[in-house]
Protein backbone atom coordinates (compact mmCIF):
# COMPACT_ATOMS: atom_id res chain seq x y z
CA UNK A 1 0.00 0.00 0.00
CA UNK A 2 1.62 2.77 -1.30
CA UNK A 3 2.55 5.66 -1.17
CA UNK A 4 1.66 8.52 -2.42
CA UNK A 5 3.78 11.11 -3.90
CA UNK A 6 3.46 14.39 -2.84
CA UNK A 7 5.12 16.93 -5.45
CA UNK A 8 6.17 20.12 -4.18
CA UNK A 9 7.30 20.99 -7.52
CA UNK A 10 10.72 21.81 -7.17
CA UNK A 11 11.51 25.74 -8.32
CA UNK A 12 7.82 26.86 -9.86
CA UNK A 13 4.85 26.55 -7.94
CA UNK A 14 2.27 24.90 -9.20
CA UNK A 15 -0.03 25.29 -6.83
CA UNK A 16 -0.79 23.09 -4.09
CA UNK A 17 -2.06 20.35 -6.46
CA UNK A 18 -0.41 17.29 -5.36
CA UNK A 19 1.60 19.03 -3.01
CA UNK A 20 1.43 15.76 -0.60
CA UNK A 21 2.52 12.90 -1.44
CA UNK A 22 1.96 9.74 0.96
CA UNK A 23 4.56 7.29 -0.04
CA UNK A 24 4.20 4.09 1.50
CA UNK A 25 6.42 1.65 2.44
CA UNK A 26 6.76 -1.36 0.89
CA UNK A 27 8.02 -4.18 3.10
CA UNK A 28 10.13 -6.34 0.94
CA UNK A 29 13.01 -3.88 -0.76
CA UNK A 30 15.11 -5.74 -3.18
CA UNK A 31 13.99 -4.71 -6.49
CA UNK A 32 15.56 -1.79 -7.99
CA UNK A 33 13.44 1.23 -7.23
CA UNK A 34 12.35 3.71 -9.45
CA UNK A 35 13.26 6.78 -10.16
CA UNK A 36 14.83 7.91 -6.66
CA UNK A 37 13.56 11.63 -5.78
CA UNK A 38 16.30 13.77 -5.20
CA UNK A 39 15.81 14.89 -1.98
CA UNK A 40 15.49 18.47 -1.71
CA UNK A 41 14.26 20.74 1.17
CA UNK A 42 11.18 21.40 -0.52
CA UNK A 43 9.56 18.23 0.63
CA UNK A 44 10.04 18.79 4.51
CA UNK A 45 8.02 22.14 4.19
CA UNK A 46 5.24 20.44 1.93
CA UNK A 47 4.46 17.86 4.73
CA UNK A 48 3.34 18.39 7.57
CA UNK A 49 3.08 15.36 10.10
CA UNK A 50 -0.81 16.13 10.99
CA UNK A 51 -1.52 16.15 7.26
CA UNK A 52 0.03 12.89 6.88
CA UNK A 53 -1.60 11.30 9.79
CA UNK A 54 -5.00 12.86 8.12
CA UNK A 55 -4.01 11.28 4.98
CA UNK A 56 -2.95 8.09 6.82
CA UNK A 57 -6.84 7.82 8.00
CA UNK A 58 -8.32 8.79 5.26
CA UNK A 59 -6.78 5.63 3.25
CA UNK A 60 -7.43 3.45 6.56
CA UNK A 61 -11.09 4.31 6.98
CA UNK A 62 -11.54 2.74 4.00
CA UNK A 63 -9.25 0.34 3.89
CA UNK A 64 -10.40 -1.00 7.21
CA UNK A 65 -13.99 -2.02 4.81
CA UNK A 66 -11.43 -3.55 2.11
CA UNK A 67 -12.00 -7.01 2.09
CA UNK A 68 -8.51 -7.78 2.20
CA UNK A 69 -8.23 -6.15 5.61
CA UNK A 70 -7.99 -8.90 8.39
CA UNK A 71 -10.25 -7.72 11.28
CA UNK A 72 -8.77 -9.73 13.83
CA UNK A 73 -8.02 -7.91 17.62
CA UNK A 74 -5.77 -11.37 18.25
CA UNK A 75 -3.54 -9.95 15.02
CA UNK A 76 -3.54 -6.21 15.33
CA UNK A 77 -2.61 -6.46 19.25
CA UNK A 78 0.18 -9.10 18.35
CA UNK A 79 1.68 -7.11 15.50
CA UNK A 80 0.59 -3.15 17.31
CA UNK A 81 2.52 -4.44 20.58
CA UNK A 82 6.06 -5.88 18.30
CA UNK A 83 5.82 -2.65 16.41
CA UNK A 84 5.65 -0.23 19.13
CA UNK A 85 8.09 -2.37 21.21
CA UNK A 86 10.61 -2.23 18.49
CA UNK A 87 9.39 1.52 17.80
CA UNK A 88 10.39 2.38 21.57
CA UNK A 89 14.15 1.84 20.35
CA UNK A 90 13.70 3.93 17.45
CA UNK A 91 16.94 6.25 16.68
CA UNK A 92 14.39 9.10 16.07
CA UNK A 93 10.84 10.53 16.49
CA UNK A 94 8.15 7.99 15.02
CA UNK A 95 4.63 8.78 15.33
CA UNK A 96 2.25 5.79 17.01
CA UNK A 97 2.48 2.98 15.09
CA UNK A 98 -0.29 0.97 14.38
CA UNK A 99 0.22 -2.54 12.35
CA UNK A 100 -2.51 -4.05 10.74
CA UNK A 101 -3.25 -7.35 8.67
CA UNK A 102 -3.88 -7.83 5.04
CA UNK A 103 -5.42 -11.05 3.66
CA UNK A 104 -2.85 -11.29 0.95
CA UNK A 105 0.21 -14.37 0.45
CA UNK A 106 2.50 -12.67 -0.77
CA UNK A 107 5.46 -11.64 1.59
CA UNK A 108 5.14 -8.03 2.03
CA UNK A 109 4.53 -5.33 4.10
CA UNK A 110 4.18 -1.37 3.68
CA UNK A 111 4.08 2.03 5.52
CA UNK A 112 1.43 4.07 5.16
CA UNK A 113 1.96 7.94 5.76
CA UNK A 114 0.70 8.55 9.50
CA UNK A 115 2.32 5.47 11.38
CA UNK A 116 0.26 2.79 9.73
CA UNK A 117 1.69 -0.19 8.73
CA UNK A 118 0.44 -3.10 6.74
CA UNK A 119 1.58 -6.66 7.40
CA UNK A 120 0.53 -9.30 4.87
CA UNK A 121 -0.55 -12.28 6.21
CA UNK A 122 2.35 -14.39 3.48
CA UNK A 123 4.93 -12.01 5.85
CA UNK A 124 3.74 -13.73 8.84
CA UNK A 125 2.78 -17.28 7.65
CA UNK A 126 6.56 -17.51 5.70
CA UNK A 127 8.55 -16.12 9.05
CA UNK A 128 10.57 -19.41 10.10
CA UNK A 129 10.93 -17.24 13.48
CA UNK A 130 9.41 -14.47 15.30
CA UNK A 131 12.75 -12.61 14.68
CA UNK A 132 12.22 -12.24 11.37
CA UNK A 133 8.96 -11.15 11.27
CA UNK A 134 9.91 -8.25 13.52
CA UNK A 135 13.27 -7.76 11.00
CA UNK A 136 10.85 -6.68 8.37
CA UNK A 137 8.62 -4.95 10.65
CA UNK A 138 11.73 -2.67 11.79
CA UNK A 139 12.89 -2.05 8.84
CA UNK A 140 9.73 -0.36 7.68
CA UNK A 141 9.30 1.84 10.67
CA UNK A 142 13.25 2.46 9.96
CA UNK A 143 11.94 4.33 6.67
CA UNK A 144 9.40 6.36 8.92
CA UNK A 145 12.24 7.22 11.52
CA UNK A 146 14.01 8.42 8.25
CA UNK A 147 11.59 10.07 6.98
CA UNK A 148 11.80 8.38 3.44
CA UNK A 149 8.47 8.85 3.06
CA UNK A 150 8.35 12.60 3.30
CA UNK A 151 11.13 12.32 1.12
CA UNK A 152 9.99 10.67 -1.05
CA UNK A 153 7.04 12.83 -2.12
CA UNK A 154 8.92 15.38 -3.58
CA UNK A 155 9.49 13.00 -5.74
CA UNK A 156 8.21 13.25 -9.39
CA UNK A 157 6.54 10.25 -11.02
CA UNK A 158 4.22 10.83 -13.65
CA UNK A 159 2.38 7.55 -12.80
CA UNK A 160 2.60 7.75 -9.49
CA UNK A 161 0.44 11.13 -9.89
CA UNK A 162 -1.95 9.87 -11.75
CA UNK A 163 -2.41 6.90 -9.66
CA UNK A 164 -2.37 9.23 -6.09
CA UNK A 165 -5.72 11.52 -7.95
CA UNK A 166 -7.78 8.08 -8.71
CA UNK A 167 -6.52 7.07 -5.56
CA UNK A 168 -7.91 10.30 -3.99
CA UNK A 169 -10.65 10.45 -6.76
CA UNK A 170 -12.12 6.24 -5.56
CA UNK A 171 -11.99 7.59 -1.75
CA UNK A 172 -13.57 10.75 -2.62
CA UNK A 173 -16.61 8.72 -4.23
CA UNK A 174 -17.17 6.33 -1.09
CA UNK A 175 -17.10 8.81 1.23
CA UNK A 176 -20.04 10.43 -0.64
CA UNK A 177 -21.37 6.80 -0.66
CA UNK A 178 -21.57 7.37 3.31
CA UNK A 179 -18.22 6.16 4.41
CA UNK A 180 -18.59 2.75 3.89
CA UNK A 181 -20.24 2.33 0.80
CA UNK A 182 -16.82 0.38 -1.62
CA UNK A 183 -19.46 -0.17 -4.54
CA UNK A 184 -16.94 2.11 -6.65
CA UNK A 185 -14.78 -0.85 -6.66
CA UNK A 186 -12.51 1.35 -4.63
CA UNK A 187 -9.78 -1.72 -2.98
CA UNK A 188 -8.26 0.86 -1.35
CA UNK A 189 -4.79 -1.01 -0.17
CA UNK A 190 -4.51 -2.03 -3.73
CA UNK A 191 -4.49 0.56 -4.86
CA UNK A 192 -2.15 2.23 -2.22
CA UNK A 193 0.06 -0.62 -3.26
CA UNK A 194 -0.29 -0.03 -6.80
CA UNK A 195 1.57 3.54 -6.58
CA UNK A 196 3.57 1.95 -4.02
CA UNK A 197 5.02 0.10 -6.94
CA UNK A 198 6.29 3.29 -8.24
CA UNK A 199 7.92 4.49 -5.95
CA UNK A 200 10.45 2.58 -4.46
CA UNK A 201 13.39 3.52 -1.97
CA UNK A 202 16.66 4.40 -3.04
CA UNK A 203 19.46 2.55 -2.12
CA UNK A 204 20.71 4.68 0.58
CA UNK A 205 17.43 5.15 1.97
CA UNK A 206 17.90 1.06 2.32
CA UNK A 207 20.65 1.16 3.62
CA UNK A 208 19.46 3.68 6.52
CA UNK A 209 16.42 2.11 6.73
CA UNK A 210 18.24 -1.73 7.11
CA UNK A 211 20.96 0.25 10.08
CA UNK A 212 18.03 1.76 11.90
CA UNK A 213 15.65 -1.26 11.61
CA UNK A 214 18.87 -3.51 12.86
CA UNK A 215 19.34 -1.71 16.22
CA UNK A 216 16.02 -1.43 16.77
CA UNK A 217 16.00 -5.51 16.24
CA UNK A 218 18.82 -6.01 18.73
CA UNK A 219 17.56 -3.30 21.18
CA UNK A 220 14.07 -5.00 21.67
CA UNK A 221 15.58 -8.53 22.34
CA UNK A 222 15.64 -9.93 18.47
CA UNK A 223 18.02 -11.82 17.29
CA UNK A 224 20.33 -9.72 14.57
CA UNK A 225 20.26 -12.88 12.53
CA UNK A 226 16.17 -12.61 12.05
CA UNK A 227 17.09 -9.63 9.29
CA UNK A 228 20.24 -11.45 7.56
CA UNK A 229 17.65 -14.76 7.38
CA UNK A 230 14.53 -12.83 5.91
CA UNK A 231 16.71 -11.01 3.31
CA UNK A 232 18.30 -14.45 2.06
CA UNK A 233 14.58 -15.70 2.01
CA UNK A 234 13.34 -12.80 -0.07
CA UNK A 235 16.42 -12.59 -2.02
CA UNK A 236 15.84 -16.35 -3.19
CA UNK A 237 12.31 -15.49 -3.69
CA UNK A 238 12.56 -12.75 -5.96
CA UNK A 239 15.53 -14.45 -7.89
CA UNK A 240 13.15 -17.33 -8.45
CA UNK A 241 10.56 -15.45 -8.96
CA UNK A 242 7.87 -17.74 -8.34
CA UNK A 243 4.87 -17.68 -6.47
CA UNK A 244 6.24 -17.42 -2.97
CA UNK A 245 5.92 -13.85 -3.42
CA UNK A 246 9.98 -12.28 -2.76
CA UNK A 247 9.06 -10.09 -5.74
CA UNK A 248 7.05 -8.14 -3.95
CA UNK A 249 8.65 -6.63 -1.05
CA UNK A 250 11.82 -6.56 -3.56
CA UNK A 251 9.65 -4.30 -6.32
CA UNK A 252 9.41 -1.29 -3.16
CA UNK A 253 12.86 -2.33 -1.40
CA UNK A 254 15.57 -3.18 -3.88
CA UNK A 255 17.83 -6.04 -2.61
CA UNK A 256 21.08 -5.97 -3.94
CA UNK A 257 24.42 -8.15 -3.11
CA UNK A 258 25.71 -5.25 -1.31
CA UNK A 259 22.57 -4.70 0.56
CA UNK A 260 22.79 -7.90 1.92
CA UNK A 261 26.34 -7.87 2.50
CA UNK A 262 25.90 -4.37 4.44
CA UNK A 263 23.22 -6.13 6.91
CA UNK A 264 25.13 -9.86 7.20
CA UNK A 265 28.64 -7.57 8.21
CA UNK A 266 27.02 -5.52 11.00
CA UNK A 267 24.71 -8.59 12.45
CA UNK A 268 28.16 -10.50 12.70
CA UNK A 269 29.61 -7.15 14.16
CA UNK A 270 26.49 -6.93 16.53
CA UNK A 271 27.26 -7.59 20.11
CA UNK A 272 26.50 -11.27 20.67
CA UNK A 273 23.77 -11.63 23.48
CA UNK A 274 23.40 -13.71 26.68
CA UNK A 275 20.51 -15.67 25.47
CA UNK A 276 18.86 -15.64 21.99
CA UNK A 277 15.37 -14.52 21.71
CA UNK A 278 12.62 -16.88 22.40
CA UNK A 279 9.81 -17.43 20.28
CA UNK A 280 6.58 -16.21 22.43
CA UNK A 281 4.25 -18.79 21.83
CA UNK A 282 1.47 -16.09 20.41
CA UNK A 283 3.33 -15.87 17.35
CA UNK A 284 3.08 -19.66 17.03
CA UNK A 285 -0.51 -19.62 17.32
CA UNK A 286 -0.79 -16.00 15.70
CA UNK A 287 1.08 -18.05 12.54
CA UNK A 288 -1.28 -20.83 12.51
CA UNK A 289 -3.77 -18.80 12.21
CA UNK A 290 -3.37 -16.55 9.58
CA UNK A 291 -2.32 -19.46 7.62
CA UNK A 292 -6.19 -20.54 7.84
CA UNK A 293 -7.39 -16.77 7.71
CA UNK A 294 -5.30 -16.54 4.16
CA UNK A 295 -6.88 -18.86 2.03
CA UNK A 296 -9.09 -17.54 -0.17
CA UNK A 297 -10.35 -20.33 -2.20
CA UNK A 298 -10.92 -24.45 -1.59
CA UNK A 299 -7.72 -24.85 -3.04
CA UNK A 300 -5.25 -22.46 -0.90
CA UNK A 301 -7.76 -23.50 2.56
CA UNK A 302 -6.65 -27.69 1.21
CA UNK A 303 -3.13 -26.52 1.24
CA UNK A 304 -3.19 -24.46 4.74
CA UNK A 305 -5.10 -27.93 5.81
CA UNK A 306 -2.20 -30.11 4.27
CA UNK A 307 0.55 -28.11 5.81
CA UNK A 308 -0.96 -27.37 9.56
CA UNK A 309 -1.72 -31.48 9.29
CA UNK A 310 2.10 -32.01 8.62
CA UNK A 311 3.08 -29.77 11.21
CA UNK A 312 0.96 -31.43 13.57
CA UNK A 313 2.29 -34.63 12.78
CA UNK A 314 6.15 -33.58 12.59
CA UNK A 315 6.74 -30.86 15.32
CA UNK A 316 6.09 -31.22 18.99
CA UNK A 317 5.62 -28.76 21.85
CA UNK A 318 4.15 -25.47 21.09
CA UNK A 319 4.47 -25.44 17.38
CA UNK A 320 2.32 -28.94 17.44
CA UNK A 321 -0.64 -27.47 19.57
CA UNK A 322 -0.69 -24.47 17.13
CA UNK A 323 -0.84 -26.48 14.32
CA UNK A 324 -3.84 -28.31 15.60
CA UNK A 325 -4.93 -25.22 17.05
CA UNK A 326 -4.79 -24.30 12.88
CA UNK A 327 -6.65 -27.25 12.12
CA UNK A 328 -9.72 -26.37 14.96
CA UNK A 329 -10.09 -23.06 13.24
CA UNK A 330 -10.46 -24.70 10.09
CA UNK A 331 -12.86 -26.93 11.21
CA UNK A 332 -14.89 -23.77 13.30
CA UNK A 333 -15.31 -21.90 9.95
CA UNK A 334 -16.27 -24.91 8.10
CA UNK A 335 -19.02 -25.25 10.93
CA UNK A 336 -17.68 -28.25 11.96
CA UNK A 337 -17.68 -28.38 16.15
CA UNK A 338 -17.42 -31.74 16.25
CA UNK A 339 -13.94 -31.68 14.50
CA UNK A 340 -13.09 -28.33 16.06
CA UNK A 341 -13.63 -29.92 19.25
CA UNK A 342 -11.41 -32.99 18.24
CA UNK A 343 -8.35 -30.79 17.20
CA UNK A 344 -9.00 -28.46 20.07
CA UNK A 345 -8.15 -31.17 22.44
CA UNK A 346 -5.29 -32.17 20.96
CA UNK A 347 -4.06 -28.88 20.89
CA UNK A 348 -4.70 -28.76 24.64
CA UNK A 349 -3.13 -32.31 25.20
CA UNK A 350 -0.71 -32.13 28.14
CA UNK A 351 -2.37 -29.31 29.91
CA UNK A 352 -1.22 -26.60 26.93
CA UNK A 353 -2.80 -23.27 27.31
CA UNK A 354 -2.67 -19.78 25.34
CA UNK A 355 -5.31 -17.31 25.32
CA UNK A 356 -6.04 -17.97 21.22
CA UNK A 357 -6.79 -21.57 22.55
CA UNK A 358 -9.27 -20.52 24.91
CA UNK A 359 -10.97 -17.63 22.60
CA UNK A 360 -11.77 -20.57 19.96
CA UNK A 361 -13.33 -22.66 22.86
CA UNK A 362 -15.75 -19.91 23.76
CA UNK A 363 -16.16 -19.28 19.92
CA UNK A 364 -17.03 -22.58 19.64
CA UNK A 365 -19.31 -22.93 22.88
CA UNK A 366 -21.15 -19.50 21.44
CA UNK A 367 -21.77 -21.57 18.12
CA UNK A 368 -22.98 -24.58 19.77
CA UNK A 369 -25.21 -21.97 21.33
CA UNK A 370 -24.12 -23.20 24.76
CA UNK A 371 -24.29 -19.58 26.19
CA UNK A 372 -23.76 -20.30 30.16
CA UNK A 373 -20.40 -22.64 29.11
CA UNK A 374 -19.42 -19.81 26.43
CA UNK A 375 -19.64 -17.28 29.54
CA UNK A 376 -17.95 -19.69 32.40
CA UNK A 377 -14.90 -20.42 29.82
CA UNK A 378 -14.45 -16.56 28.75
CA UNK A 379 -14.87 -15.14 32.19
CA UNK A 380 -11.99 -17.57 33.38
CA UNK A 381 -10.22 -16.90 30.41
CA UNK A 382 -10.69 -13.26 30.47
CA UNK A 383 -8.90 -13.72 34.75
CA UNK A 384 -6.05 -15.30 33.01
CA UNK A 385 -4.97 -13.77 30.28
CA UNK A 386 -6.21 -9.92 31.44
CA UNK A 387 -4.46 -8.06 28.60
CA UNK A 388 -6.17 -9.82 26.25
CA UNK A 389 -8.18 -7.69 24.56
CA UNK A 390 -9.38 -10.84 21.74
CA UNK A 391 -10.82 -12.34 25.31
CA UNK A 392 -12.07 -8.92 26.83
CA UNK A 393 -14.42 -8.49 23.82
CA UNK A 394 -15.36 -12.23 24.07
CA UNK A 395 -16.07 -12.00 27.71
CA UNK A 396 -19.04 -9.11 26.64
CA UNK A 397 -20.25 -11.22 23.95
CA UNK A 398 -20.50 -14.04 26.40
CA UNK A 399 -22.59 -11.68 28.71
CA UNK A 400 -24.63 -10.86 26.04
CA UNK A 401 -25.43 -14.05 25.06
CA UNK A 402 -26.92 -14.85 27.96
CA UNK A 403 -28.87 -11.84 28.00
CA UNK A 404 -26.80 -9.86 30.85
CA UNK A 405 -27.08 -6.00 29.22
CA UNK A 406 -26.49 -3.71 32.55
CA UNK A 407 -22.94 -5.97 33.42
CA UNK A 408 -21.81 -6.17 29.59
CA UNK A 409 -22.44 -2.36 30.05
CA UNK A 410 -20.18 -1.52 33.06
CA UNK A 411 -17.22 -4.15 31.92
CA UNK A 412 -17.00 -2.88 28.05
CA UNK A 413 -16.76 1.10 29.86
CA UNK A 414 -14.20 -0.24 32.12
CA UNK A 415 -11.97 -2.06 29.42
CA UNK A 416 -13.11 0.86 26.80
CA UNK A 417 -11.11 2.97 29.50
CA UNK A 418 -8.26 0.65 29.15
CA UNK A 419 -7.92 -0.02 25.52
CA UNK A 420 -11.06 2.41 23.70
CA UNK A 421 -8.41 4.32 21.78
CA UNK A 422 -6.93 0.72 20.11
CA UNK A 423 -10.64 -1.26 19.73
CA UNK A 424 -13.58 0.83 18.43
CA UNK A 425 -15.60 -2.33 18.11
CA UNK A 426 -16.11 -2.39 22.12
CA UNK A 427 -18.02 1.21 21.08
CA UNK A 428 -20.33 -1.10 18.77
CA UNK A 429 -21.03 -3.61 21.02
CA UNK A 430 -21.51 -1.44 24.05
CA UNK A 431 -24.37 0.46 21.66
CA UNK A 432 -25.41 -3.18 21.36
CA UNK A 433 -26.03 -3.66 24.84
CA UNK A 434 -27.43 -0.18 25.38
CA UNK A 435 -29.97 -0.61 22.79
CA UNK A 436 -31.02 -3.91 24.13
CA UNK A 437 -30.94 -2.45 27.62
CA UNK A 438 -33.89 0.90 26.75
CA UNK A 439 -31.35 3.23 26.21
CA UNK A 440 -31.56 4.34 22.56
CA UNK A 441 -30.19 7.63 22.88
CA UNK A 442 -26.53 6.28 24.33
CA UNK A 443 -26.73 3.70 21.88
CA UNK A 444 -26.92 5.93 19.07
CA UNK A 445 -24.07 8.03 20.18
CA UNK A 446 -22.00 4.96 21.01
CA UNK A 447 -22.11 3.57 17.61
CA UNK A 448 -21.24 6.95 16.25
CA UNK A 449 -18.12 7.16 18.25
CA UNK A 450 -17.21 3.49 16.89
CA UNK A 451 -17.53 5.40 13.14
CA UNK A 452 -15.66 8.50 14.14
CA UNK A 453 -12.55 6.18 15.67
CA UNK A 454 -13.22 3.84 12.03
CA UNK A 455 -13.23 7.16 9.63
CA UNK A 456 -17.09 6.68 8.68
CA UNK A 457 -17.86 10.30 9.67
CA UNK A 458 -21.58 10.14 7.16
CA UNK A 459 -22.26 6.72 8.94
CA UNK A 460 -21.70 8.80 12.69
CA UNK A 461 -23.93 11.80 11.76
CA UNK A 462 -26.49 10.04 10.86
CA UNK A 463 -26.68 7.85 13.75
CA UNK A 464 -26.22 11.12 16.14
CA UNK A 465 -29.11 12.90 14.00
CA UNK A 466 -30.98 9.95 14.94
CA UNK A 467 -30.29 10.44 18.92
CA UNK A 468 -31.00 14.16 18.56
CA UNK A 469 -34.29 13.49 17.48
CA UNK A 470 -35.12 10.81 20.32
CA UNK A 471 -33.65 12.88 23.07
CA UNK A 472 -35.52 14.89 25.32
CA UNK A 473 -32.95 16.11 27.33
CA UNK A 474 -32.12 19.88 26.73
CA UNK A 475 -28.63 19.72 28.13
CA UNK A 476 -28.27 16.40 26.31
CA UNK A 477 -29.40 17.43 23.18
CA UNK A 478 -27.28 20.61 22.82
CA UNK A 479 -24.41 18.31 23.75
CA UNK A 480 -25.12 16.40 20.67
CA UNK A 481 -25.67 19.22 18.82
CA UNK A 482 -21.73 20.05 18.98
CA UNK A 483 -20.72 15.98 18.00
CA UNK A 484 -22.96 16.29 15.03
CA UNK A 485 -20.79 19.96 13.89
CA UNK A 486 -17.40 18.04 14.50
CA UNK A 487 -17.92 15.21 12.62
CA UNK A 488 -19.26 17.55 10.36
CA UNK A 489 -15.90 19.53 10.27
CA UNK A 490 -14.37 16.18 10.01
CA UNK A 491 -16.27 15.00 7.41
CA UNK A 492 -15.64 18.09 5.12
CA UNK A 493 -12.08 18.61 6.46
CA UNK A 494 -11.41 14.94 4.79
CA UNK A 495 -12.64 16.11 1.53
CA UNK A 496 -10.89 18.85 1.50
CA UNK A 497 -8.09 16.81 1.60
CA UNK A 498 -8.54 14.42 -0.99
CA UNK A 499 -9.81 16.95 -3.00
CA UNK A 500 -6.10 18.77 -2.86
CA UNK A 501 -4.35 15.29 -4.43
CA UNK A 502 -7.12 14.79 -6.51
CA UNK A 503 -7.17 17.87 -8.54
CA UNK A 504 -3.38 17.62 -9.34
ZN1 LIG B 1 12.98 -0.58 2.42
Amino acid sequence: MPSICSIAKRGAIVGLSLALAVPAIPVAAWAQPVGLPSMGAASATELSPMLERSLGEAIMSQGRRDPTYVDDSELSQYLTTMGRKLAAYAPGAVPEVEMFGVRDPEINAFAMPGGFIGVNTGLIVSSASESELAAVLAHEIGHVVQRHIARGMTQQNQNSMVMLASLAGALLAALAGGGGNLAMGVAAFGQAAAINRQLGFSRDAEREADRAGLQMLTKAGYDAEGMSQMFGRLMNASRLNEGAGGGSWASTHPLSIERMSDVQNRVRAAQPVASRHVDSDDFWYVRAKMRVVQGRDAVSLRTAGQQLQDEAQALSGVRRSAAYYGLALQAYQRNNMAEAERNWNLASADGRASPQLAKLSVDIALARKDYPKALELAQAAAKRWPAQRALGIAYAQALQSVGRHADAQEYLRAKIKQWGSDEPSLYQMLAQSEDRNGKPVAARRDQARYYVMTGAYAAAESQLQQARSMSTDFYEQSQIDVQIKEVKDKLAEERQLLERFKSG
